[in-house]
């Protein structure tokens, strides 16, 4: 579905992106662990487009990545995107954050728009939240909002960079648990995360970032249990 190959990216002198070949099939679960600095959040970004790439390819079904206008937006529908800041609109509801892309990118009716809304807050566990504004939220109810907006626009992968980051403790639970839902039910996603447990339960594989390469890719079990870099094992022993 997602498919990187020979990608380099730099900025100024520093070579964020090295090398890349990465490719995500369709229904994937795959996390992406790495020392800070090593590019997790650089990678997700050139995925959407939020940054451009020196080298190498990007396809997603095949296609290029867009340069601009209307197809650079609906590419970004597409692609959803959550991050670590919530970055929902403070002054709309939680509702109206939600239809808000799908009536100006995917031209969707306001009534289906609605609809759909509703359907994926529920989905998130944040329906009986739909009047409120952003403010009124704990953050790990945002997030699930912010999650419900990426969703409402049908998008073919999901990425996630460090969702659960910014959360209280007692709030992180409840966002791994709507974006495991979502890895059951199928979804595409790349998941940059810190939370252990998530990669060993939800993902299908493993990526570990170090120094703008991708050092190693293997399957939760192999990568947890049996790295074989010594980068891997060094960042394993400092987290675990
Ligand atoms: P973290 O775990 O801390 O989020 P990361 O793996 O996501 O780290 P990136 O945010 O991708 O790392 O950054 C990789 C490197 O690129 C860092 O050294 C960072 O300082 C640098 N960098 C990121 N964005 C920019 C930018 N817009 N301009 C210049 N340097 C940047
Ligand atoms: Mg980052």
């Amino acid at each position: 579905l997602v498919v990187l190959k020979n990608v380099n990216k730099h900025f100024g002198t520093l070579h964020v992106l090295q090398d890349i070949d990465l490719t995500i099939d369709r229904g994937e679960v795959v996390v992406v662990i790495g020392p800070s600095g090593s590019g997790k959040s650089t990678l997700c970004r050139t995925v959407n487009r939020l940054e451009t790439i020196d080298s190498g390819s990007i396809t997603i079904d095949g296609k290029p990545l867009p340069q601009e206008g209307k197809e650079l937006a609906r590419l970004r529908a597409d692609v959803g995107m959550v991050f670590q800041s919530f970055n929902l609109f403070a002054h709309k509801t939680v509702l109206e954050n939600v239809m808000l892309g799908q009536l100006k990118v995917r031209k969707t009716d306001k009534e289906t728009a609605e609809k759909k809304a509703r359907t994926h807050l529920d989905r998130v566990g944040v329906g009986s939240q739909a009047d409120k504004y952003p403010a009124q939220l704990s953050g790990g109810q945002q997030q699930r909002v912010a999650i419900a907006r990426a969703l409402a626009m049908d998008p073919k992968v999901m990425l996630f960079d460090e969702p659960t980051s910014a959360l209280d403790p007692e709030m992180i639970n409840e966002v791994l648990e709507a974006m495991q839902q979502l890895a059951r039910d199928g979804m595409t996603m790349v998941v940059v995360t810190h939370e252990m447990g998530f990669a060993r339960s939800a993902a299908n594989r493993v990526v570990f970032m170090a120094d703008g390469r991708i050092v190693e890719e293997a399957v939760p079990d192999q990568f947890f249990n049996n790295p074989r870099s010594d980068r891997a094992k060094d960042f394993l022993s400092k987290i675990l």
